[in-house]
């Protein structure tokens, strides 16, 4: 199963691919996590990355793809992947259509998971990340039992220096210009569904299982 899971920042794309990866068995490709990760690390991708994450705009097209792609073409990507926080402009999506074409492979299926904006701001400024597992708490919503602990494995939880407010709002009017009109591309291919990300983190899985099936 080749999937993308889209979204604006906030949707709960995170979440849900975290319980898809564990029932379907296909890698989760965030290209999010992989600019975080070369941040932490020092390297120079993270240092180019970093300028635009921060102030919550796009990273440049050619960059993300090349990331994307390459990791695409790892083993664990064989019989399928959940790709989460790409594409994210039309241009990366016609690039990975391509890219899928010459590897003999399409997009299966498209989740557009929708929220709307006031809760998408309430979700991403309350959100806290484990350091160490990547698991997600909200301060109000579902905080830790722990402040700032893991329930799971005990890790440091942190704030993402995007998620205050002014990045946030950046980030979700980026989605309204950039990345939602990949609705309409993925609505021309026939491929995408249409998912209602406010009606509690169960009920959104539950509705992404009836559509990819059990
Ligand atoms: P995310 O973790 O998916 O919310 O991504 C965090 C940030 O990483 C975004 O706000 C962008 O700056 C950058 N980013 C991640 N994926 C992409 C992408 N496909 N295209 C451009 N920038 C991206």
């Amino acid at each position: 199963m080749n999937l993308i899971l889209l979204g604006p920042p906030g949707a709960g794309k995170g979440t849900q691919a975290a319980r898809m990866i564990e029932k379907y068995k296909i890698p989760q490709i965030s290209t999010g996590d992989i600019f975080r990760k070369n941040i932490k690390e020092g390297t120079e991708l993270g240092k180019k990355a970093q300028e635009y994450m921060n102030k919550g705009e796009l990273v440049p097209d050619d960059l993300v793809i090349e990331i994307a792609t390459t990791r695409l073409l790892e083993d664990d990507c064989k019989n399928g992947f959940l790709l989460d926080g790409f594409p994210r402009t039309v241009y990366q999506a016609e690039k990975l259509d391509e890219f899928l074409a010459k590897h003999g492979k399409k997009i299966d299926k498209v989740l557009d998971i929708a929220v709307e904006k006031e809760e998408l701001m309430t979700r991403l400024i309350g959100r806290r990340v484990c350091r160490s597992c990547g698991a997600t708490y909200h301060i109000v919503n579902m905080p830790p039992k722990k402040e700032g602990v893991c329930d799971s494995c005990g890790g440091e939880l942190y704030q993402r220096a995007d998620d205050n407010k002014e990045t946030v709002e950046n980030r979700i009017d980026v989605y309204n210009s950039q990345t939602k009109p990949l609705v309409d591309y993925y609505e021309k291919a026939g491929n995408i569904a249409h998912i209602d990300g406010a009606i509690g983190l169960e009920n959104v899985f539950a509705h992404i299982v009836s559509v990819l099936g059990a």
